[in-house]
């Protein structure tokens, strides 16, 4: 599922190849894909206008219309953005397509169906009425440090609330604490300011590594949890077996060696037992 960065990767994309083009056409190849809005309001709000900026909060990705408005996408579990130059066919599961007139085309690729495409007045107040948190890349340590306090439910939990920081997802979630040593059900109380520091520098590390790297899991490196999360994994720490179950509903995986329960960290404060 794409996470921060995969959807950072798109945005990308469509900065560089679906600005400044004029809208021609607007084809909806399956109306269960768009949320909100009618295909033909859609088509109404674009043709003749052009993509002035792509943006990006959390896992949501934006396109702002020349004059007013964006289109909102979110890729769900398969959904990416395709571009086609002039002649080039439509690939399957194109569900739409937003065709230029220079004959490009931007398409939503999206073969599970999980994806939504919208029609905004304003990023910003999609944002605000959706709840999200601040932007999980962008957010500097002060800001991660008062998303992250008042949480007293497992750690990995409040990492996956999309409205205490937007755009971390289960895979990321699992690194973060893998690569900080921490437990994911550890109470998010039981942190202390060094664990958010390092939580937060971590983080930003992984997204701009994983970033830089494209997004191509097969290339990250061996010491992150990524590639030895599968059943027979193991940790590339310790060499312990990495353990795997449900935390917060999501399959999880971590190293019962390696990360912490920071149950220690409750003797601080001068009481002891
Ligand atoms: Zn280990």
């Amino acid at each position: 599922m794409p996470e921060l960065p995969e959807v950072e990767t798109f945005r990308r994309i469509m900065e560089k190849r679906a600005l400044g083009r004029t809208v021609r056409r607007v084809l909806v190849g399956d109306r269960r894909i768009l949320a909100g809005v009618a295909a033909v309001r859609l088509s109404r709000g674009l043709v003749g206008k052009r993509f002035s900026a792509a943006l990006r909060h959390g896992k949501q990705a934006f396109l702002t219309v020349e004059g007013g408005g964006a289109v909102g996408i979110h890729f769900g579990m398969s959904g990416l953005p395709v571009i086609l130059e002039k002649g080039e066919p439509e690939p399957p599961h194109s569900r739409v397509v937003f065709r230029f007139t220079d004959d490009t085309a931007l398409v939503f690729r999206c073969p599970r169906m999980f994806g939504k495409v919208r029609l905004l007045q304003s990023a910003n107040r999609f944002i605000e009425q959706r709840g999200l948190g601040p932007d999980a890349l962008a957010a500097d340590l002060r800001a991660f440090r008062k998303a992250m306090k008042p949480r007293k439910g497992a750690v990995k939990g409040a990492l996956l609330n999309q409205s205490v920081l937007a755009g971390i997802g289960n895979v990321y979630a699992d690194e973060v604490l893998f690569q900080t040593g921490i437990a994911p059900e550890t109470p998010g109380e039981r942190l202390d300011a060094e664990d958010h520091r390092r939580l937060h520098g971590n983080l930003r590390r992984i997204f701009t590594t994983s970033l830089r790297l494209e997004t191509d899991w097969t290339a990250v490196p061996k010491t992150w949890l990524i590639p030895n999360r599968n059943r027979d994994g193991s940790c590339p720490r310790c060499r312990n077996p990495l353990r795997r179950g449900t935390v917060t509903g999501r399959t999880t995986f971590w190293c019962a060696s390696c990360q912490s329960d920071r149950s220690e960290n409750l003797y601080s404060g001068g009481t002891s037992r």
